[in-house]
């Protein structure tokens, strides 16, 4: 089985995002930038199939700016076998990476896209179901578990109300949530291993992708502040407290 998995060069989920003081944007000057961390658990479900003996070659797609390089290393170190950049320098809708997957889809012909279900710079949570339905693949989201079957998937999918474990057939496409496990430290040894796997550079204009913006941003603000809370000595006063705020 051949493995696809798209990651997204992000910022760092441990950094203070900072909105711009015009208001057009967050702050990418001098700011860590990571892997998506559910992209790092789409790599290490991937590795662990191609451990249990379930998957050939692992591809790791990344569509960004020459750093995004850096970011498919990343994932070489863990355990990819080779990897693709698609370089661009400007934002790229999830509309847009869909198309430029399906692409390298249809070039590459893999089993299994194992993606995260959502980058955490943008939240949209779009990718991966758009890019099920340009190939007309099955796909199974926000993943806790997987068992790969006879030409088939068992997928256990977090929703609202709990678990649903749903079968789907192969070709597909997977996202990723938290639970499904927790990904490895790349060792020493393999990230200097991992210097010398290919990864080759694309642009969109190979694969015939506009990557025109269909949105429009308007105005990025800051979350209001919290206010501080108070201490209440007894459950009485709590229930006076909560009253006279018009909370009960
Ligand atoms: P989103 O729909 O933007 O929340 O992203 C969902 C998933 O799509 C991410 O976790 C990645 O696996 C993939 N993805 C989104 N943008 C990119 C990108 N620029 N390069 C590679 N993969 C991406």
């Amino acid at each position: 089985m051949k493995i696809l998995v798209p990651v997204k060069r992000v910022v760092d989920f441990n950094v203070k995002v900072r909105v711009k003081s015009d208001q057009t944007g967050v702050e990418l000057a001098n700011v860590k930038m990571s892997m998506n961390p559910f992209d790092e658990i789409a790599i290490e479900e991937a590795i662990r199939l191609k451990e249990a003996g379930k998957g050939e070659e692992i591809i790791v797609v990344s569509i960004g700016p020459v750093q995004a390089r850096e970011t498919i290393r990343t994932g070489l170190a863990m355990g990819g076998d080779r990897g693709i950049l698609v370089k661009w320098d400007a934002e790229a809708e999830p509309l847009a990476v869909a198309k430029l997957l399906k692409a390298i889809v249809d070039e590459e012909s893999p089993d299994l896209v194992i993606m995260g279900k959502q980058a955490i710079d943008d939240d949209c949570n779009q990718t991966g179901q758009m890019l099920a339905q340009m190939l007309g693949w099955a796909q199974g989201t926000f993943a806790s578990e997987i068992t790969v079957g006879d030409g088939s998937l068992n997928v256990t999918r977090e929703i609202d109300g709990g678990l649903e474990t749903i079968e789907i057939k192969m070709p597909a496409v997977v996202t990723t949530d938290l639970r499904l496990n927790e990904p490895r430290y790349a060792s020493l040894p393999n990230i200097m291993k991992a210097k010398r796997k290919e990864i080759a550079e694309k642009t969109p204009e190979d694969y015939g992708v506009d990557m025109t913006p269909r949105l429009t941003i308007l105005k990025v603000e800051e979350p209001a502040g919290r206010q501080a809370g108070i201490k209440v000595e007894s459950v009485a006063e709590l229930v006076e407290k909560l009253r006279e705020e018009g909370v009960i």
